[in-house]
């Protein structure tokens, strides 16, 4: 692959982009049973997914292409970065890799969502109302709150905070506007505000910095290491010669898989903090309940601990509703008018 992208151009920085695209191809081949069989015969099974086969594989396709664009632009940029700079790469390339997340992560919601799904302006009053209200409750200076068709691939409820800066907007989705009642939607937006008011999107970039810094000082260790090794039956000429992407890919899903329970925790313990904020914005305990019970067709409701700690990004089912009713048995006397 790497004598192939260096026969279709003379140029260093496109040779890596190149060597990219075929990488990706050849991966998105070998691994599309596997992609088949999680995404979109699983799904059926379990009465997930609503999209036919066409749509689900133009999906796939989309992303693909979205994959050699935003992955070529980062890959070409790091081995730029370590043909000129073979001491401190690493530094530079966790620097670079850092950026680049963060200008995903702000153009995402404009940019990349409307790909997959449309994303409107929610314009029902009756619906908008209540949230913008609780918006204005919490110092949340939002004046539209958008809809995304989720509809489109699944049948699963959910609502996100996404973006940055300018392009940070609260996201409900139309399972959940469809499915869940008024109590529940309230419930969810409420989580959602937490997300926003506690900062977890600026938060978890913080994070990134120290997986994306950490990783990179992994990786240059992992490189040296190996090619001392085996770099020359590899064929792998030194650390700047594309092939040794898929190297690279191994290394990395080593790290990320070590670190699951790590970011899985991190993540569990903002949606934690999400739920609390939001039983005492929305005041919905029963609501909230109700979601978790939603929520419960495509998470399971009672792991244990250990299941828990490694799998789990959000705290489980048993977990919420056990908050929730506790939550109301100890504070909804106080929104009662009829208690002194
Ligand atoms: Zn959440």
């Amino acid at each position: 692959m790497r004598d192939l992208a260096e026969r279709i151009t003379r140029f260093r920085f496109l040779q890596a982009f190149v060597y990219w695209i075929e990488y990706l191809i050849l991966t998105f081949v070998l691994t599309f049973p596997i992609t088949l069989y999680e995404g979109y015969l699983r799904e059926h099974k379990y009465g997930l997914a609503t999209q036919t086969l066409g749509p689900w594989l133009g999906d796939q396709f989309k992303g693909l292409l979205i994959g050699f664009i935003l992955g070529g632009i980062i890959v070409s940029v790091l081995f730029a970065i370590v043909r000129r700079l073979r001491r401190t790469w690493w530094i530079w390339g966790a620097f670079v890799t850092m950026l680049f997340l963060t200008f995903v992560v702000l153009i995402s919601p404009v940019y990349i969502q409307p790909v997959f799904n449309k994303v409107t302006r929610l314009n029902d009053p009756k619906i908008t109302q209540p949230i913008l209200s609780m918006a204005r409750a919490n110092g949340i200076s939002t004046k539209d709150v958008y809809q995304i068709d989720a509809s489109r691939q699944s049948t699963r409820m959910s609502a996100n905070v996404s973006g940055f800066g300018d392009t940070m907007r609260i996201t409900l989705n139309d399972n959940l506007l469809r499915r869940g009642s008024p109590e529940e939607v309230q419930a969810v937006m409420g989580h959602e505000m937490g997300h926003y008011v506690l900062n977890h999107i600026y938060k978890d970039m913080m994070f990134s910095l120290i997986i994306v810094v950490c990783g990179f000082a992994y990786l240059r260790w992992g490189l040296d290491w190996s090619l001392a090794r085996w770099g020359e039956k590899w064929r792998i000429r030194d650390i700047a010669d594309p092939a040794i992407l898929p190297l690279v890919v191994l290394l990395a899903s080593i790290y990320f898989f070590v670190l699951t329970p790590i970011s899985n925790t991190q993540t569990r313990t903002e949606e934690r903090e999400a739920d609390m904020y939001g039983l005492n914005a929305s005041r919905q305990p029963d609501g909230f309940a109700q979601a978790a019970i939603h929520l419960g067709e495509y998470r399971k409701m009672k792991p244990g601990p250990i299941e828990e700690w490694i799998f789990f990004d959000h705290p489980s089912g048993y977990d919420r509703i056990y908050a929730a009713m506790r939550w109301k048995a100890e504070n909804l006397k106080l929104a009662d008018p009829g208690y002194h």
